[in-house]
């Protein structure tokens, strides 16, 4: 029951001087459908470009990208127009991605005009029904971006993604640029538009606490790779990949109890660059145990347990 499989994905970008930048290098996971998966690293670390790879605005230099069992790369004319109603992005800063000089109503029926959806009076009223489906008003339709707080920004730019009525939502780190006192708010957003609409969403985010309270399972990334998959409970209760624990470690628990069990782990040094990744596993520069093998090979997505995957030569 998958709608997107991502096979050993890779996008390397060639730079000048000869140099490959590996953004992505050999992604493997799925996303059911109905899920919200999320995708969870530091910035650099390749998940906005695996996001924007399965969307199809980067071609993958390897791998496979299926969405409904067919490889995206393949798609051509009438394929390709279908796949590209039934996938959209959330950007993560909601003004630079509204053009200042267009209407509310203009912006979100923008891709209705494209696709020949709605048009004359039910254009309109889709419009409105959008609106007030994302939390805002009729009367919001006839204003301009820069009459709307950040938060409200955010509302119109999900509004124009549902337009077309896709099944498939990539939202790339759409609360990152928000107030904190925001940020629940267009969770909860999106939360209610999964269960109305019955959407699939890629939630990409820098910090595992934004994606905590809306994955299924998540998936953490580094330096172009993925360290550990698995569901949010098992992810938080028993984090595996030492990357994960030290993300995990960062987040402050209200619980006290739980506080002592997880003391904070500072990682040494700095990520180092995809230009020139480490050999072996990519985290042996800063994990605290790493050991001999770690430099010599690169570890395997192995199941330590049903439904939860770690890349660590700890757990071969
Ligand atoms: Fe650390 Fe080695 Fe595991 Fe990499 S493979 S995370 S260096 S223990
Ligand atoms: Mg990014």
């Amino acid at each position: 029951d998958a709608l997107l499989e991502v096979n050993n994905m890779k996008k390397h970008f060639h730079l000048a001087g000869n140099q490959t930048l590996k953004a992505v290098d050999g992604v493997t996971f799925h996303i059911k459908r109905g899920e919200t998966f999320g995708l969870v690293g530091e910035s650099g670390c390749g998940k906005s470009t695996a996001g924007r790879t399965i969307i199809g605005l980067y071609d993958a230099t390897e791998g496979q990208v299926l969405f409904d069992g067919q490889d995206i790369s393949r798609l051509k004319g009438k394929g390709l127009k279908q796949y590209s109603r039934k996938i959209q992005m959330v950007f993560q800063d909601p003004y630079a991605s509204l053009n200042p000089r267009m209407t509310i109503a203009n912006i979100i029926a923008e891709g209705m005009d494209i696709h020949g959806l709605h048009r004359g009076k039910a254009r309109m009223e889709r419009v409105h029904s959008l609106l007030e489906a994302v939390g805002l008003n009729q009367e919001h339709a006839n204003r301009f971006p820069h009459e709307f707080s950040g938060g409200q920004r955010q509302r119109i730019g999900i509004a124009r993604a549902l337009a077309i009525e896709p099944e498939f939502i990539i939202a790339d780190e759409p609360i990152s640029a928000l107030d904190v006192s925001v940020q629940a708010q267009v969770v909860n957003l999106f939360k209610k538009l999964q269960r109305e609409l019955g959407l699939t969403y890629l939630f990409i985010a820098h910090d595992l606490a934004m994606v905590k309270h809306i994955s299924d399972r998540i998936g953490v990334m580094y330096l172009g790779k993925l360290v550990e998959v698995t569901t949010s409970e098992m992810l938080y209760s028993n984090p595996q990949h030492p990357y994960t624990q030290s993300l995990l470690s960062a987040i402050p628990i209200p619980d006290p109890d739980v506080e002592r069990r997880r003391e904070r782990i500072l990682l040494k040094g700095e990520v180092p660059s995809p230009l020139a990744p480490p050999s072996g596993c990519p985290f042996r520069t800063r994990c605290p145990h790493a050991m001999d093998v770690c430099a010599e090979r690169m570890p395997e997505m192995k199941e330590t347990e049903p439904g939860h995957h770690v890349a660590c030569h700890l757990y071969e």
